[in-house]
Order: structure tokens, then sequence, then C-alpha cells
């Protein structure tokens, strides 16, 4: 199967328990916490727990390219003060070096807020910077930045603003891009039909590049065409429209990564993974 299609899992009770969770709802892939996403510190993955997470991924057939980690929701890597941006240096080293412990390759991350005290430049530079460092600290990792919806001063939903922090990054091959449809379209690029997301994603292509496309996530939006707030809403029953996720479940360009639900009723998350499929192999 060529599209890795499923939803950011609960990680209740311990990493080890996702694999079989993802399966269960009729995944290939899936996203998760490795730790507490509201909380800046979290007890060392446990030896015990990495070697079952790696074997219930190979008994469900999961492999790394299929997974997602997102980090904590605390961080921000662009903080205008000094103290902030360390710590949150530190816990994105942090959340890294438990993917690699977990033997994951990529690492999903929101980019940072300048909080009205840095300019947007500064703010794209410490991010970049911080990317940098945590690339020198820990190997083979991905960093994974995901573009966002605006909101607040939340930097990384102009896709000018992730083609500006790639370019500063030194290691290119460990950087790439997850593209969340609810936030592309509140950010204000169209997806409701085949069309508006033709003219999206050759955007997509022509200032960042196709290539840097290492993971999707697929919502629906509450919010109307560039609203800049982040609100999720199940597959078809927002103001995006089916249209947008058989475009993408059709198209090659989207195979081979991680396409990720964040929808907000996971008790219909098995039927929106079949009906991607099903747009995918018609
Ligand atoms: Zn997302
Ligand atoms: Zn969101």
């Amino acid at each position: 199967m060529k599209k890795f299609i499923g939803a950011h899992v609960s990680a209740a009770g311990g990493v080890d328990n996702v694999p079989q969770r993802a399966s269960e709802i009729g995944a290939n892939a899936f996203a998760l916490f490795t730790k507490n996403q509201r909380q800046w510190v979290a007890k060392p993955l446990d030896e015990k727990v990495i070697q079952n997470f790696k074997a219930e991924c190979q008994k469900y057939g999961f492999r790394a390219e299929q997974i997602l980690p997102h980090d904590s929701y605390l961080i921000n890597l662009g903080a205008p003060e000094q103290e902030k941006l360390e710590k949150s240096r530190a816990a994105f080293i942090d959340e890294m070096e438990r993917c690699h412990q977990l033997g994951l390759t990529l690492l999903n991350f929101h980019p940072g807020s300048h909080l009205k005290k840095i300019s947007e430049e500064e703010c794209l530079d410490r991010i970049a910077e911080s990317i940098n460092l945590a690339h020198q600290a820990v190997p083979e990792v991905i960093a994974v930045i995901e573009n966002t919806a605006g909101q607040g001063t939340n930097l990384g939903w102009r896709f000018e603003h992730l083609a500006y922090i790639i370019d500063k990054v030194d290691d290119k091959s460990r950087v790439g891009v997850c593209i969340d449809t609810c936030h592309t379209f509140t950010a204000g690029y169209d997806l409701r039909t085949k069309e508006a997301c033709e003219a999206t994603f050759s955007e997509f292509d022509r200032v960042v590049g196709m290539h840097y496309l290492r993971a999707m996530h697929l919502n629906d939006s509450k919010i109307p065409l560039a609203g800049k707030v982040d609100r999720h809403q199940s597959l078809g029953k927002g103001e995006i429209g089916w249209d947008c996720f058989e475009y993408i479940a059709k198209d090659p360009r989207f195979d081979s990564i991680p396409l990720i639900l964040e929808t907000i009723e996971p008790e219909v998350w098995a039927d929106e993974i079949q009906q991607l499929r099903l747009f995918a192999i018609n």
C-alpha cells in the first residue's frame, strides 16, 4: 500500500500500547506523543517499554517512515526570552532523543511564536538555530516543521516562513515539513475544490518544494478560509469538505508519507481511514 493513513492515537499507559490501538482502527500510520504533551519534563523511557514498542511496531507492520511523533505544546523554539528559549531547546532535544531511542526518524513540531517581543525574522532565525542545535545533539531524526493556522503570534502559517527556516538549517537532509490541511486553510490557502488544491500545492512546491513534504495532518476546519484560528473538524463536516481529502488520497505526491487524522471524533477515525483508502484505490 502506497498511502500511509492513520491517526494521532492515545499513548495512555505507555507508548508501547500505540501500535495495537492504531492497528485496531485500520491504520497503517500513526502519530503519538512520547511524553505528556502538557509537561516540561518526563522520566526517561524505560528500556523494557522501548523494546516492547519496537516489537509491537514489528508485529503490526509499522516502520519508522509510517510513524510521526509530535512534540510537547509547551516548546517555543523561537522564544524571545533567553530562559524560555533554552528551556525549549533542551526539551526539544530530549524529545528528539526519545524518538531516536524508539527507532523513529521523524519529529513533528510547531515552529514557534514571537509573542510581539521580537521581529518575525528574529523569531524564524531562532527556530532555525534551534533545529541546528538539535541536529548536533541527536543523530538521524528529521525535524518536521508543521505549518500553522497563524493564530496569535504563531509563525509558520505562510509557506515563506517555512522556506526561510529551511534555508537557515545546515543539514537539509534532516529538515522537512508537515502540512496540516486545517491550518493551511485557515491561514488563507484555499483547499475546497480540486482546482484550489492544485493551486495551493503548486504554490507550496514553488515556495518550499514538494521534496520537503514529509508528512500531513488531514483535518477539516470549523473556521472559514483565512480565519486564522485553529479548530479541527471531522472530514467532510467542516469548511473544507471531502474534495480536498479525495484529492490528497488520489495524488501520488502524497504517497509514502504519514497522513495523520487529528479530527475531533475518534469514534469515526476507522470510517475516515476507510473512506480515504477507497478514494486512493478508485
Ligand atoms: Zn496538526
Ligand atoms: Zn491544529
